[in-house]
């Protein structure tokens, strides 16, 4: 342990307007001391090298020498022990104060054993598995020089056309914060400062997920009561549970970029909440405020540090501009030190400023990088992301000697199986579908075409494929593409079509308005169908689709996302029954983009829709499309099925100190064993503001062998019915609360209860 032993500690306070004092660490006070006002300012500056972990020389010539100058904090797209190591040597070496670098790095789903998208694990609803996978991350950035981690991404997203969909935990509160505490625990473990620990950053603080019309960095207007209610509580889970840096977001929030809003940045997250770590701008989103239309350089910088930014992430208008604005009065000394001193408490917290090199031991690659150990767990993770969207007679699982035509451009298809934000996974070690499908069935007798371009639009996939070669739109025509597939469709028992999208088809900058499946694709699935094979569509996206027209053919459809470097050998273990599809969605589908946003807890209106969906003139509906989702959230089915029974409330009345249990009895009443994801929807019937539909108040994943029983029992406290009322106090109150346990959030009211004084 290198945490600094309280004894020794001095007892000072920092004079922070947050609520709490906190303890000074000497080190970092010694330090302070010493330091210039141009050093204070070097430690708010975050640079990436050019050439980046690829290539070259460590750093580029410019950032070595702002590093020697002590012009630097931190620096990310460095890793490696040896480059690291260099990278440190020339701060503490060749700066004034030798003050090491923060390493950072986008660790998103993995480093190099990539796991599945975020969406896709949290698809799992494994708070544990999901840890584990943060803690396989930790262990291999850390091996590789890595010491602070901009994940867990927690952004609350409901509107699927916005590509960063992919890299949140869906639209719930509730789910997104467990994620997020999970995730939290599992990179950060319980000290940071061991080698296989790293910090992690909550981003993108805040409600980067609702940007209008689902355009990726656009404006973001919310009510307060919206924000405290539904979009806000996973960053403060992630607070909670101790995260040690938070990102800002690029959208302003109520008129005020996010990376200057003072009521963000210090009344909420330090005054309120009490937060003690620091905060970094998401990348150049101070400079972009000037763009915003706040003013010059000078003027956001300011704005930025005294709204309590901490760290300039590559835009270096803290290192170009604060001094003179110290000069001129619009930023005090005293705001800068603050700043100064969150890194370096952020340095000592990870134990850098014991020992530099703490993370630059060269025999741990070897040891802790892309092992059989971590490749299983993504494997295994990869399995629990998946969801059965549709079973057709029986058609899966497949038998491990079946005649079985694999098709699809994404059937073998090494470069989209990571998935986006996965800069440190290498595409070409990932297992395909078809490797995969010959690895768990060695006696199938598997025959491969492609059948399909993903997109047969060349200009798409330009600007598709701007890390490498996502969508490559075939030589042949796509008729002859078509009839290949199609003929080895006629000669097979079953028919697999791996589709869907491409990896950078969503993530950052990779926003959609028609969310379908490409045409070129809907073609080749449509003929497939005509030949009256038996057909499986196992289906890749980083988002909810438009699956409308699918669903209503006689096809089974199995979502994979994009599964990570194990995809191949998952998707063979749940297509042959090796395991039994458990994952549920956590975002609705949308029957159509017409719909968005939509989730599950909407409000049900003054006029609510009719129940039974048909059309009602003067009521909340459309003349076109039912109110409810494709796929709700919560959905998603099994080999077997489940029946609940006996739901139900073990009293009438809830005691302002009391809990009260609610029960169901849920039964494998199919032909295999299985997992169910029991969840229980809670609603406050009335309440001093509009209540949601509906809320997510606990879940549990159970296995049951087929015929077996379980009852599952969640224990609520009054705690548990707390919401922010209209001045934003965090309250329950009492009266008649509905409740739901069941599959998914589309389950009938099975009781209720009264919450007393
Ligand atoms: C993204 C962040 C990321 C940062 C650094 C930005 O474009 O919005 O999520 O952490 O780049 O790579």
């Amino acid at each position: 342990m290198r945490k600094f032993k309280l004894s020794v500690a001095l007892l000072l306070f920092t004079g922070l307007s947050g609520l709490q004092a906190q303890e000074k660490i000497p080190q970092v006070e010694e330090l302070l001391e010493k330091m210039t006002l141009e050093e204070k300012i070097g430690q708010l500056n975050l640079l990436t090298p050019g050439g980046g972990i690829a290539t070259g020389s460590v750093v580029s010539e410019d950032v070595e020498a702002k590093i020697k100058a002590g012009n630097v904090g931190g620096v990310f797209g460095v890793s490696s022990p040896e480059r690291v190591r260099q990278a440190q040597e020339l701060a503490v070496k060749n700066s004034r104060l030798g003050i090491p670098l923060l390493i950072g790095s986008d660790i998103i789903h993995g480093y190099k054993t990539t796991y599945p998208i975020p969406l896709g694990l949290s698809s799992s609803w494994d708070l544990e598995l999901i840890k584990e996978g943060a803690e396989m991350a930790a262990k291999e950035a850390t091996a590789d020089g890595i010491n602070w981690n901009f994940s867990p991404m927690v952004d609350i997203a409901r509107d699927p056309r916005w590509g960063r969909i992919a890299e949140g935990a869906g639209e719930d509160p509730y789910l997104g914060s467990q994620i997020a505490k999970a995730m939290v625990e599992g990179y950060q473990g319980e000290d940071m400062s061991l080698p296989h620990t790293m910090m992690a950053t909550v981003k993108h603080m805040a409600l980067y997920g609702a940007p209008e019309a689902g355009r990726d960095y656009n404006t973001v207007d919310m009510s307060r009561l919206k924000m405290f209610n539904e979009y806000l509580p996973p960053y403060k889970a992630a607070v909670d549970a101790g995260v040690g840096s938070v990102m800002t977001s690029f959208n302003d929030i109520d008129g005020i970029p996010a990376t200057g809003n003072k009521w963000l940045l210090t009344d909420l997250l330090r005054e309120r909440w009490g937060f003690d770590g620091f905060v970094v701008s998401d990348y150049t989103s101070v400079n972009e405020m000037i763009a915003h239309g706040l003013g010059d350089l000078q003027a956001v910088s300011a704005l930025a540090i005294n709204a309590g930014l901490d760290m300039d992430m590559v835009g270096e208008g803290f290192l170009t501009t604060l001094k003179k604005s110290v000069e001129e009065g619009l930023v005090s000394e005293e705001q800068i030190t603050k700043a100064a001193r969150r890194i370096l408490e952020a340095k000592h917290k990870i134990g850098l400023l014991d020992d530099p090199y703490l993370y630059s031991d060269e025999s741990r690659p070897e040891k802790d990088i892309l092992t059989e150990e971590n490749r299983q767990l993504a494997r295994k993770a990869a399995t629990r992301s998946f969801v059965l969207l549709k079973k057709h007679n029986n058609t899966l699982p497949l038998s491990k000697n079946a005649k079985i035509a694999l098709v699809g451009p994404l059937a073998n298809n090494k470069n989209n199986m990571l998935g986006t934000w996965a800069p440190t996974g290498n595409p070409q070690l990932s297992v395909p579908i078809l490797e995969g499908l010959k690895n768990v069935a060695p006696n199938a007798n598997i025959t491969y075409a492609k059948g399909a371009n993903i997109s047969n639009d060349t200009s798409f996939a330009k600007k598709v494929n701007v890390f490498g070669q996502r969508i490559q739109i075939a030589e042949e025509s796509p008729e002859a593409l078509l009839k290949e597939a199609l003929d080895l469709a006629k000669s097979s028992d079953v028919v697999v079509a791996v589709v869907g999208e491409a990896t950078e088809m969503s993530g950052e900058a990779a926003s959609r308005t028609d969310i379908t499946i490409p045409d070129s694709q809907k073609k080749l699935i449509n003929e497939l169908v005509k030949t009256g094979k038996p057909v499986v569509l196992v289906l890749m996206s980083g988002r909810p689709l438009d699956i409308s027209e699918e669903m209503a053919l006689p096809v089974s459809i199995l979502q994979i996302w994009h599964p990570g470097v194990e995809a191949g050998n998952a998707v063979g273990d749940v297509l042959f029954g090796n395991y039994n599809p458990s994952g549920k969605l956590t975002n609705s589908w949308p029957r159509s983009v017409g719909q968005i946003p939509i989730h599950y807890r909407m409000k049900t209106t003054g006029r609510p829709g009719p129940e039974s969906g048909d059309f009602q003139k003067f009521k909340t509906n459309y003349l076109d499309s039912p109110n409810s989702p494709l796929l709700p959230f919560g959905y998603g089915l099994s080999y077997t099925t489940f029946e609940y029974s006996d739901v139900k409330a073990n009293a009438e009345k809830l005691s302002a100190d009391g809990s009260i249990e609610l029960s169901a009895t849920v039964t494998n009443t199919g032909d295999f064993d299985g997992e169910e994801v029991v969840q229980l929807y809670i609603r406050d019937v009335v309440r001093s503001v509009t209540p949601p539909g509906k809320e997510l108040k606990g879940f549990q994943k159970i296995a049951l062998k087929k015929g077996e029983s379980k009852t599952v029992t969640f224990t609520i406290t009054p705690e548990d019915l707390k919401f922010y009322n209209y001045n934003i106090e965090f309250v329950n109150e009492p009266g008649e609360y509905e409740f739901f346990i069941g599959g998914s959030s589309d389950n009938k009211m099975a009781g209720s209860f009264e919450l007393t004084q």
